[in-house]
Order: C-alpha cells, then structure tokens, then sequence
C-alpha cells in the first residue's frame, strides 16, 4: 500500500471521516420522539483546519439536512452518500478556525456495511446507539475518523417518561410540556463512534462503589445479581492498568436482547440476555469495562490497530478469570492457541484488513501476543507496560509501533522481542507460546499485585 497522505481518511473505511480537519468540540442539542423515531438536531461543530480548505466533507448518514450556517453565515451544501459538503467563502488556513452549524432531521436508522448494523437503533421501547466503526454519522453530523477526539456537550429532549443515558454525567433535567430535556456536562475528549445516547425505561441506580445501572425496573434482581462482584473487578482492573480514565461508568441494561453488547465512552451496554441473573457473561462485563482503559481512554490512530483494543479488552478477561477464582490466564491462553491453530491462518493482527477487524481471532490472538509478551517480559515488566501505556497515551491516540517502542523503553534486555513482536503482529502463521511463567504469580498473585501502592 503506498504511504498515506495526513489528509487521507483511514484506509479502512475510505470515503468517511477526513484528515483535512479537527471538529475539536461537537455541541448537540436533539430532540427525539420516540413513538415515530423521529430526530431532529442542531450541531454546532468547532472546526479547526489542519490543511488549507476551501471544502468541507462531514459525515451524516439516513438524516436530511435543513440549513448549513458557517461562522453565522448560511451556505449552500450538497449531500450524497452520506457526505455533506460545504463551500467556505473564505479558505481556511491551517490551524484556522470555523463555526459550522447544521439543522437536520428525520428517521434515524441504522447504516448497513461490511459490520452488520451499526448506529442508531430503535428498541421495543426506546432506542439506542452502537458507534462501533462507523455509526456516529446516524445521529449527528461529524468527522467520523477515529484517529481525532473531541469535547462534547449534549442537549437531549425526549416524551417525559422515558429516561436518557450519555456520555457524560448528567447536568439538568427539566420537564416541559410531555416532554423532559437531559443536558450532560462536556466529555472527556472522546472518538465520535465512542459517542452514544441510550432511551429507555430506565431506572438509574448506583452499582457498588463504582459504577451507575441503567436498567428497566422489573430487571433490577437479574442485575444486581449479575453485577455482584464488579467493584472486585473495578479494583482489579484500576491495579492493574491505573487509574479508570472517566467522570463515571455506567453500565445500561436493555429491555431486549442485543447479539453483543457494546462499549462507549464510559459506559457500555447490555441486552437482557446478558445479564439476565445466571452470570453468563461475567467475561463480557470483563471485556467492555477494559474498553474503558483500551480503547476509550487510549484509541487507536487508524483501524488496522483495531487488536490494540480487542486484544487487550480479551486479554482483560484473562486476567480477571485468574484472579477472580476462575482458570488462569496462562492456562486459557492455552486452550485457544490449541483452538486458533486448527483454524485458517490469513490473519495479520497488525493489519487485518476491514473484513477481519472484528474477526474473534484476532481478539484471541491479540491477547495470547500480550500473554506472550508477560512471559517473555516478566510480571514487573508487563504490567509495569500497562500502567506506563494507560498512563502516557490517557485520553489520546496510539499505534502498534507506539507499543513496540514502549516495549523496547521498559525491557530489561530487548533481545529476541522484536523478532517475538514480528511473529505474533505482522505474520500469519501461529506462532508458539513461550513455556509458562512461575505459576505462584498466578491468581491471588494478581489480586495481591493490584492491591499494591504505586
Ligand atoms: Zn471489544
């Protein structure tokens, strides 16, 4: 492939999001009706050029625009594709600065791609959003490229009895006319796929120390049960990787079943089929709550690093089964490198190509290359890697080669890493395991190593 230009969306999902500019902050003021799914929204975004423009692209997919402003001034857009473009009067120049605002409106739909279904989504009752890669556009215009983040502030209406779920902590409420208005405090910065709104019977409940429930009255029970051990895993998960990165951590439980749940910027969502009181999924609350360090907090720069979340999310799962009571890591890394080595081997993790990103084994492999790594580094080392990881890239972007150079900064000696580094990232055949470490690290061991002050 040939080197790609800084103004070059992500190769993985060309024809959306655009590298010309940054939205640095998106002001969102939607008001929705539940009944008839109907939106309608005024964006306001901050826009900063990164190269010389004299034409905006913005993404809006399924919504019909009514108005473009910029800087005040109404423009004329056309919009094809999911692309709205604009022409600026006067040319930005880099680093210059733009106030773009749109009137939209319609039915809100999912946008249908290579990922199955993704974005805005009506429930039995309610409605919610999955951004995961390219959902954003289906309720707000934006730049949706992951390797930029933005503040947020949300104005959100809706019929009075249905509550509203965000990203960030709720502000006001206030009830006028059928109708309540839900204003959440500025995120955070965030990835637009990252942004979601959630409408839903809900009730919103404290969860142990950590986190708030979202979830319809008749399912309380179900939840609490199924939750009852994640302020264990919080402080598992805060020891191991550092400090959680947000204001707060919702977890939204939906009155239908979803196929998988998802991850949001501080928040992830259930179906009821996940949490329905037979702690089925406790690897899956495992999983997103992970999200929160890898991926939502430190994002990837470009798709094709989609294994920095999803191996370490796996990876996550690991951890917490041996320290939960559960197998250990070392031994269910086990298990499915038996399981990966059975099956094709066409996948680069470093690279996979938009048609595997979200295959399951590259999540499976990308948390055997981190287990690979903690034999080969050492428990201190490793997990001395997360901490430095969560901490210098917080609330920012990283790539594998950033990884890489992490890995070479903290190794004791580097030799044989970069050749272990080659095999598990950029080849595709399966490589093998190293022998296991020394299994009194295991289990209590990481309880104990989470609880220590650093
Ligand atoms: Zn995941």
């Amino acid at each position: 492939m040939p080197s790609s230009r800084a103004s070059d969306p992500d190769p993985y999902v060309p024809h959306h999001g655009s590298r010309d500019f940054v939205v640095d902050h998106y002001d969102l003021d939607l008001r929705y009706r539940v009944g008839p799914n109907r939106l309608e929204g005024r964006a306001r975004l901050d826009v900063r050029a990164v190269d010389t423009l004299d034409e905006l692209r913005l993404d809006l997919v399924g919504l019909r625009v009514a108005r473009v402003e910029v800087d005040g001034a109404r423009v004329r857009h056309a919009h094809r594709k999911g692309s709205v473009r604009l022409r600026l009067a006067d040319a930005l120049q880099p680093g210059g600065t733009a106030a773009v605002t749109i009137a939209y409106a319609g039915n809100p739909a999912p946008a249908t791609g290579a990922w199955g279904d993704v974005g805005w989504e009506e429930l039995t009752d309610g409605a919610l959003v999955a951004g995961q890669p390219t959902g954003a556009p289906t309720w707000f215009p934006c730049n949706d490229h992951p390797g930029y983040k933005a503040t947020y502030d949300l104005s959100f209406t809706t019929d009075a009895p249905y509550t509203v779920v965000a990203n960030a902590p709720l502000r006001t409420v206030t009830r006028r006319a059928g109708t309540r208005t839900w204003t959440f405090e500025r995120t955070e910065p965030m990835c637009t796929y990252l942004a979601t709104v959630q409408v839903g019977p809900y009730d919103v409940v404290a969860s142990g120390e950590h986190a708030r429930v979202a979830r319809p009255a008749g399912r309380a029970a179900d939840v609490r049960h199924d939750l009852d051990r994640h302020d264990e895993l919080f402080s598992l998960f805060e020891g191991l990787f550092g400090p959680y990165p947000f204001a707060g951590y919702t977890v939204v439980v939906t009155s239908d079943p979803l196929e998988i749940p998802l991850e949001a910027h501080g928040l992830s969502v259930f179906g009821a089929n996940h949490l329905d009181g037979s702690k089925g999924s406790d690897r899956l609350v495992a999983h997103e709550l992970a999200h929160q360090w890898f991926g939502n907090s430190v994002s990837v720069r470009q798709w094709r690093d989609i294994w920095l979340n999803e191996g370490f999310a796996c990876y996550a799962e690991w951890l917490w089964s041996e320290a939960s009571g559960g197998p250990a890591a070392d031994q269910l890394a086990r298990e499915h490198h038996g399981r990966l080595a059975v099956l094709d081997q066409d996948l680069v993790i470093a690279d996979p190509g938009p048609r595997l990103m979200f295959d399951d084994r590259l999540y499976k492999r990308g948390a055997l290359t981190l287990h690979a790594l903690r034999l080969a580094l050492g428990d201190d080392t490793f997990f001395a890697l997360l901490h430095t990881w969560t901490d210098r890239y917080r609330h920012g972007h990283a790539t594998t080669a950033d990884l890489r150079a992490l890995v070479r900064e903290l190794a004791a000696s580097t030799d044989g890493l970069e050749e272990l580094l080659d095999r598990w990232l950029d080849a595709r055949g399966l490589p093998d395991l190293p022998p296991g470490g020394d299994p009194s690290s295991r289990g209590a061991g990481l309880r104990e190593r989470a609880a220590r002050p650093r």
